[in-house]
Parts: C-alpha cells; structure tokens; sequence
C-alpha cells in the first residue's frame, strides 16, 4: 500500500461551537452527514476548579461527583441531548467492544457501570454513546446503510491493540457493516510532535503497523510515536476507503486553552468526552 498517498486522502477540519459558554468541537465531514449528530466537549463552559477547570467530566479524577454530574448536565444541555440517554464506555486500555442500547442508558453515570471496554457500539437510535478522553484518541464510526455507529477511547495502548479496528469488525459482525460504506473521523489527540515515549514502545508500533514513519527520534532511549497516522491505518487495514476517513487535526497537549492533557498536566486534569448517536 502507498501509505502517502493514503493519508492525502484523509480530510481535516473541525468546527467549534459555543451555546452559554459550553465549547464543542466537531468534525466537518461528520458534522454535515445525515443521521448522526456527534460533538467533542473541551475545558469551556463547566463548574470545576482548577486544576479541572473547568468543563470536566471524569468522575474519576480528585474532582467532586457533585461538580462532575453538574457539568454532564450543562453540557448536554447546551448539546441540546437528553443525558438520561447517555452510555459511558467503561474503558480499560485494552480493545474490548461492548454492543449498547437504550436499556444500557445511564450506565456509569447513573447507574453501575458497563463490563470493561474501550469501544461501543450500537444501531438504536436512543443510546447515546459516550467515551472519555485526556490525550487519548477518539474513533467515531457510522454505517449510513445499516443505521449502525461505534465509538472507541483509544490511548496509546488501545491504538497498538488497534481498537479502532476491532470498532469496525465489531459493526460488521453485528449489524452487516460493510467497511467500505463506513465513514470514520478521528477527534483531538496527542499529536506525533508532543507524544513521546520509549523508544521500545515506538518499535512496537512499526512492527505492528509496519510503517517506519509512526516514530520519529526523540532524546537518548525515546521517541515520538505518531497515533493518529496507526489509527488511521488500522481503520484502512479493516476495508475503510481513506478517504471516508476524517480527523478533527487537534492536539490535546498544545491546546491549553481548550482541552485537557492529561501528559502536560501530569495527571492532575480533567477529561473531555466523545459522544455520538443516530439521529432519525
Ligand atoms: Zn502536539
């Protein structure tokens, strides 16, 4: 495969939004598609103190559950959603998808939460799908034939164990997805400039994706690993034309202003979620 040409074909672009303080991003080519409505949250428009400040929404951070269950109210609101409809990925690092529905809403928000996983999936048009994020990739996926959509939380680790691609097969095995119908964007994440790690881990990556281009040298015994360019070739290794593929293009750990990293802060951040849904 040539792989330059490949990832010509990827699109860019986002959009921000703001209703009542509240930032949401969203991809352009899935915010013009027909039958989905998606969005990404940022710091913007929420209740938390610093360090979460301010829009944060993991319940597992040393932020309050009152301050957290309010700020999934503001922003739900302002993204115009039910959020008793919401079903939060339970993720684990790993590349486990679970197939949701509406008797699934509320699960770890309000209710217990789902079996570990990083990915959902589902083709009823109640569910909304939700995954967290603080660098960690972020895959939507809808299959416009079938009325079928994924979602999958995809750290460093669950990109190597191409979650991604586990998304697709997971539509195709349960609701006929052909990934050739697919359309997938990817939301902000660590970029290839910012995310460095140990050298033996950036092998990994080559190995597995056998792409030279995912490392690029760093100081003695490190490298930066490129985890935009693995998912993309992992939704590409499951039949997904590249240029169904789109990415919002956005750096968590640049963007200070806008989005929580959880590298750059050393852990003492907030998350932002992804979420998407079937619209009718
Ligand atoms: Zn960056």
């Amino acid at each position: 495969m040539n792989y330059a040409s490949l990832f010509e074909k990827v699109q860019r672009g986002h959009t921000l939004s703001q209703t009542r303080g509240v930032g949401i991003l969203r991809s352009d080519v899935f915010a013009r598609t027909h039958g989905i409505e998606h969005g990404f949250s940022t710091r913007l428009g929420g209740i938390s103190p610093q360090p979460y400040a301010s829009m944060n929404l993991s319940l597992t951070r040393d932020d309050s559950r009152e301050n957290v269950l309010r700020n999934y109210r503001i922003f739900f609101d302002a993204a115009g959603l039910d959020i008793g409809r919401a079903v939060l990925v339970n993720h684990e690092h790993g590349s486990n998808i679970v197939r949701v529905d509406s008797s699934n809403a509320g699960q770890g928000l309000f209710k217990e939460p789902l079996p570990f996983c990083d990915g959902l999936i589902t083709n009823d048009p109640a569910a909304i799908l939700v995954t967290l994020h603080a660098d960690c990739g972020c895959c939507y996926l809808f299959d416009p034939v079938n009325r079928a959509i994924g979602l999958a939380h995809a750290g460093w680790k669950g990109t190597y164990r191409r979650v991604a691609e586990s998304l697709a097969k997971s539509m195709a095995r349960e609701f006929s997805s052909r990934p050739d119908k697919m359309l997938a964007a990817l939301g902000p994440c660590i970029c290839k400039e910012c995310f460095e790690v140990d050298e033996g881990i950036a092998d990994d990556f080559v190995s597995e994706f056998q792409y030279e281009s995912l490392k690029k040298p760093g100081k003695p015994g490190k490298a930066y690993v490129n985890l935009e360019s693995a998912l993309i070739l992992q939704l590409c290794s499951a039949g997904i034309p590249p240029e169904n593929i789109s990415s919002m293009g956005l750096c968590t750990y640049e963007r200070s202003d806008l989005l929580y990293s959880y590298r750059r802060d050393k852990g003492m951040t907030g998350a932002m979620i992804g979420y998407l849904l079937l619209t009718p």
